[in-house]
């Protein structure tokens, strides 16, 4: 039998669900039930999140009858949580869980379905999820962890049996897909827009029972001041790390901040290949590149201020230093990560901006990039034109050439131990990222019945620092198709 625990204990529930959508006010949560998935089949599970949850492999057939809907009778009544948000800037009204259910907790850790049909927050959708978006989820988030940037976790994904209809590009050319759940799993999906809604509509009370809710099970002891103080740290943390591995969120609106400073909701991600700091995948965005990778920290802050803002309606003391520390936190842990990226003990900002202009006019594959800086320190000839997508002109070998020179000047410098900044370097620059055109792949040969790339890229996510015959095959550049093949570099909310 699957015993959980209760989320949201104490919580405001909200009572009169008189059919969908609609505004629930006052309320942290509602109860839900999710649809029952007609034909379900696991494609992937965990092995290393289950054990470590302390599921028991002979309990495995009854937790994916749980994880697909099938089973209702042992667990405590799964919940949509309300929410609002900035979206693009603006601020959306309520949002909430418009697809996600939380069944309760195991050991402290949040189960959450997402897919499973329609919640009070579905608004004009369905609350279905397809394989595409569900395989995308699953495998970053993984992918995230093992590269060891904070994240939500994915414990399976399972497809339903049932066809969903999605217009992908919003052109008018709707198609059924396969549909999918993903379970998720995090000490808590809390988001900025948990808070945000309470204070728009001025439900002054809830907002602070959800505050006093957040501490007592997340900031244990901490005063509001400090809490958003270490908010505010963690999301600094979390954009220097997405900056390290080269990761684009796509849609960091307020509902898809999380407050534990987790990265949550993998959607219209993507991942630098050729590096490009205005790069964004998604297609939502395109004008205005809101989202684009350089400019996530800017949005983190602005972020972060719209959550004061609804955190100050009801803390008395002041949080503006709280939020002003943002950029000084950020520049910590930034210079810091990337001095450790090139091997160096610290590096200004102007060396690192130079480092950027470097690769972004030499259209440098930034994660072949950094590996290749390990290679010279070996002492290795290294093949250039292999990792950049421009034709290098003699121009460019000359440019690199004073870059590699310095950079090396300043290693001695800063009397750098080769052994030991190499192995700095090998910790934090990784030689797998489950770039696009990857995860395109393994979706075009499921279509055709084939799981074996399927199981190589989950052998591939989990050392994602090691050359292994699992990660070897990718250890190259972004094939040229995948430049301008949906999916691979563009992608949209539809999901
Ligand atoms: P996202 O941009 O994916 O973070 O979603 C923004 C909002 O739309 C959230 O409230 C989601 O729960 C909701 N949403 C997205 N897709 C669906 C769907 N297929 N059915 C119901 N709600 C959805
Ligand atoms: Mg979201």
């Amino acid at each position: 039998m699957i015993k959980l625990e209760e989320i949201y204990q104490g919580l405001r529930e909200f009572k009169q669900l008189t059919g969908r959508p609609q505004q629930t006010p006052g309320a942290h949560f509602s109860k839900v039930r999710p649809e029952k998935a007609p034909n379900p089949k696991l494609l992937c599970w965990s092995n290393g999140l289950a054990s470590a949850m302390g599921i028991k492999d002979s309990d495995k057939e009854l937790w994916i009858k749980l994880l697909s809907g099938n089973q209702d009778n042992y667990i405590p009544t799964p919940i949509a949580a309300r929410y609002g948000g900035h979206q693009f800037g603006h601020w959306a009204g309520q949002l909430g869980d418009g697809r996600a259910m939380s069944l309760g907790q195991l050991n402290g850790m949040e189960i959450q379905l997402k897919g499973a049909g329609l919640t009070p927050y579905s608004r004009g959708a369905d609350g279905k999820a397809v394989l595409r978006s569900s395989l995308r989820e699953y495998i970053c988030s993984e992918a995230m962890f093992h590269l060891g940037v904070p994240t939500t976790r994915a414990l399976s994904l399972v497809e339903t049996g049932e066809d969903v209809l999605r217009d992908m590009f919003y052109d008018g050319n709707a198609a059924y897909e396969k549909g999918a759940i993903c379970t998720r799993i995090a000490p808590s999906f809390l988001r900025f827009g948990n808070y945000q809604i309470h204070a728009a509509n001025h439900e002054l009370e809830e907002l602070k029972e959800l505050i006093d809710y957040t501490i007592e099970n997340y900031f244990p002891g901490m005063s509001i001041k400090e809490m958003f103080g270490e908010v505010v740290r963690r999301t600094a943390c979390l954009m220097s790390e997405w900056m390290r591995v080269g990761f684009v969120h796509g849609v960091m609106n307020t509902d898809n901040l999380s407050m534990l400073g987790l990265t949550i909701d993998y959607g219209p991600y993507g991942w630098l290949d050729r590096f490009d700091p205005n790069w964004t995948p998604n297609t939502t965005d395109f004008r205005e590149k809101r989202y684009r990778f350089i400019n996530q920290v800017n949005i983190a802050y602005w972020n972060l201020a719209q959550l004061k803002e609804a955190l100050q309606t009801v803390c008395l003391d002041n949080l503006d230093a709280q939020l002003d520390s943002f950029p000084d936190k950020f520049h910590h842990f930034y210079q810091d990560i990337q001095a450790k990226k090139v091997g160096l003990k610290t590096c200004e900002r102007q060396f690192i901006d130079e480092l950027f202009d470097l690769q972004y006019d030499l259209q440098a594959d930034m994660t072949l990039f950094y590996r290749s800086l390990m290679v010279v320190m070996e002492g290795k000839e290294v093949d250039w034109q292999s990792i950049f997508y421009k034709d290098l002109t003699n121009d460019d070998r000359n440019r690199l050439d004073i870059w590699l020179k310095k950079w090396q000047r300043e290693q001695k410098l800063q009397r750098v131990d080769p052994m030991i900044a190499y192995g700095v370097m090998n910790e934090s620059n990784p030689v797998f990222i489950p770039r696009n055109y990857i995860v395109q792949l393994v979706l075009d040969d499921l279509e055709k019945g084939d799981e074996t790339s399927l199981r190589n890229l989950e052998q591939a996510i989990l050392n994602p620092y090691e050359l292994n015959e699992f990660t070897r095959p990718f250890y190259k550049k972004a094939p040229e198709w995948s430049t301008s093949r949906p999916g691979c570099s563009t992608l949209s909310c539809s999901s």
